[in-house]
């Protein structure tokens, strides 16, 4: 080998020689090829131990303090689910929910000031938890990521089912119809009616339906039973509140024991939908049991969710 190597080095020297239209100077060296390196491996360094970066930047806002940017800080956190309003004064709630904030980041001291860096972090999280594509029929809205306020699906429709009110509610096209399929293999096979009651909602009527709730029960206890605005499943257009004269056509935890509602659980999924908030998932989807919340994601996948026997946020690896 090592004379096929000469031999082809010496024709190269030859032939650029040649190619400068020279006659090649003979050469009489003799090239040995060199020896390969021989690196020692190297000990990995240990990892060093985690630096706690203080925050030197400007403290912004200073409290009581009124100001235009203090506002979009104020949104980014409501979306985060901190008890916040929005009034562009840098205030009590906020100055809490900025300590809070904080406390989430480990690079960041734990107070209530809103430095340059804290706001930047607060606005940059509040982007990354917002929803990309809400098209998507496996999208999840919950209580990390949310719509924009102006989203609204562009193929809602009435599914042509029995509805509870009078203003018939809408769903996606493909949920609409897999609505409507569920409905009457329903009353094939139980000879059981079910009733639609609530579909898609957009983000100005899932506010009110909220700050109602907190004016009833207080923030903390609103947060656990009703979604805020852009973080309902209702805003997607793919979720279905439906229940059965069993209950009263009532949205409550008995539907689930009735003939109607196990039916439903069992067989959802045929349909493509899935039974969102389950007695036992609490933990991971922060809401209570709700029998009557369908959700449609497509048969395919309802099928692998039901099958291997976890939440929607499990499936999509968002816990
Ligand atoms: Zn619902």
């Amino acid at each position: 080998m090592k004379k096929i190597g000469f031999i082809l080095l010496l024709a190269l020297v030859v032939l650029t020689g040649c190619s400068r239209g020279g006659i090649p100077e003979p050469t009489t060296e003799t090239i040995e090829p060199t020896e390969p390196v021989i690196v020692e491996p190297v000990e990995p360094e240990p990892d060093p131990e985690p630096v706690l970066v203080m925050d030197e930047s400007p403290v912004i806002f200073q409290m009581g303090e009124e100001a235009e940017e203090i506002l979009p800080v104020q949104q980014a956190l409501y979306l985060m689910n901190y008890d916040v309003e929005e009034t562009s004064i840098y205030d009590e709630k906020t100055e809490a929910a900025v300590s809070m904030f904080k406390l989430t980041q480990e690079d960041l001291i734990p107070n209530g000031e809103c430095t340059e860096w804290t706001r930047d972090r607060i606005l940059l999280e509040a982007d990354r938890r917002s929803i990309k594509e809400p098209n998507d029929l496996l999208v999840l809205a919950n209580k990390t990521y949310y719509l924009a306020a102006d989203y609204v699906p562009e193929d809602l429709v009435q599914p042509d089912v029995f509805n509870y009110y009078e203003d018939k509610r809408e769903l996606r096209e493909p949920a609409a119809r897999a609505l409507e399929e569920l409905f009457v293999t329903a009353k094939e096979e139980t000879g059981v009616k079910l009733v639609f009651r609530s579909g898609f909602r957009n983000y100005d009527i899932q506010k009110i339906i909220f700050e109602r709730k907190v004016k009833e029960r207080g923030f903390e206890a609103a947060n656990q039973v009703s979604a805020k605005p852009g973080q309902s499943e209702h805003q997607t257009g793919l979720a279905a509140d439906i229940t059965s004269w069993s209950v009263k056509n009532a949205l409550d935890e008995a539907f689930g024991e009735t003939p109607e509602g196990i039916w439903v659980a069992e067989n959802a999924h045929r349909f493509g939908f899935i039974i969102r908030y389950q007695i036992d998932t609490v933990d991971i989807t922060k809401y209570q049991y709700e029998p009557w919340h369908l959700r449609f994601v497509g048969i395919e996948e309802a099928t692998k969710i039901v099958e291997a026997g976890v939440t929607l946020e499990e499936y999509l690896g968002e816990i």
